[in-house]
């Protein structure tokens, strides 16, 4: 089997060969091939070329066409900073109140920021590679896109203070998610993972979630869905309790991407076959420990050896992963990720 075969029988809870592996490694495939984050997320070509040194060097199962998290907010006119030694970030929101929302311009994905630069790395990924490996676009989602333009404190007085506002923008948000996930898939991609930092316990909290937010991923999965568009993955980073995993399931994604402080056992004890796992190593462990350590780690992780699950970080690794432990959970999944 390839990674694509691989990736495909596990979100069709169906028996690859062993549990494939699909990293959110972009920052630190830019330092193997001795660049900056912020370099790596504005030139197409560096892009294009650390996603594939990545990709070729530790012989995963798919590629996360992913750069930072602010390629939607700067296409709708957020100022962007790219720091020499950090990651790129928002220096100022554009959103304070309603009249704010009411002037917002939809970006269009061929030609607004940084939006093209995805496509066409994308495209190249797909052409290079689109055979034999899962290729899957990073789009944030429509919480984070409002976070990234309105800043999160805001938005957590918002959801609490003004819902029906907030709901106003998510509708927005989730507009630029659908068309730009649309154009990555028309790209060639396989599938694409929406990123949703905030939506955990640990920030937006399980009743906004159930109250507002999962409608909003329903209706944008189903939207895509209704469009060919089969594969979807949710990111959401922090901690997630079982009720918010059950609304998490109703959305309808093909799988979850959960961060460390989930306890992915636990979470695929609660939703069964209702969505593949992928996770859960923790990116500092990634970054801390021994290549032995990380070994052992995806080892408890593949344990026990269930359907619908990829081995992968909890969320995005940094640039300062040492390669040796990327290709420690590589060997992991070679090594004890095996069905048959
Ligand atoms: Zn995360």
């Amino acid at each position: 089997m390839n990674g694509l075969e691989r990736m495909l029988a596990v979100f069709q809870f169906e028996k690859p060969d062993r549990v494939p592996v699909f990293l959110n490694n972009t920052f630190s495939n830019a330092t193997l091939i001795g660049k900056t984050v912020s370099a790596v997320c504005q030139s197409e070509s560096l892009f294009t070329e650390a996603l594939l040194t990545g990709y070729k060097t530790f012989g995963y199962d798919g590629i996360r066409v992913g750069a930072d998290v602010t390629v939607e907010a700067e296409a709708m006119g957020c100022k962007v900073s790219f720091p020499e030694d950090g990651v790129p970030g928002v220096c100022k929101h554009i959103v304070d109140d309603e009249d704010d929302i009411d002037g917002l311009r939809m970006p269009d994905p061929y030609r607004d920021g940084r939006m093209p630069m995805i496509l066409k790395a994308t495209e190249n990924c797909a052409r290079e590679v689109g055979e034999e490996a899962f290729i899957c676009s990073l789009v944030m989602g429509p919480v984070n896109i409002a976070s990234q333009i309105m800043g999160v404190g805001n938005l957590l007085v918002m959801a609490l203070e003004d819902p029906e506002v907030l709901e106003k923008l998510l509708k927005f948000t989730s507009e630029i998610s659908f068309r730009f996930a649309k154009a990555c898939v028309a790209a060639g991609a396989h599938g694409v993972v929406f990123g949703e930092a905030i939506c955990s316990a640990s920030m937006l909290g399980p009743a906004i979630y159930q109250d507002m937010i999962q409608r909003v991923h329903q209706n944008l999965i189903r939207e895509l869905n209704i469009n060919g568009i089969k594969y979807t993955t949710l990111h959401i980073c922090g901690k997630l309790g079982d009720e918010q995993l059950k609304s998490i399931a109703d959305t309808g994604a093909t799988s979850l991407d959960v961060d460390a402080p989930v306890d992915m056992h636990h979470a695929r004890t609660v939703l069964g076959k209702r969505l593949a796992f992928i996770g859960n190593v923790g990116t500092t462990d990634l970054i801390i420990k021994k290549p032995e350590e990380i070994e052992e780690n995806c080892r408890q992780l593949l344990e026990p050896r269930d359907l619908g699950l990829v081995l992968a970080a909890g969320c995005t690794m940094g640039p300062a992963t040492p390669k040796e432990n990327v290709a420690a959970m590589v060997t992991a999944a070679r090594k004890y990720g095996r069905f048959s």
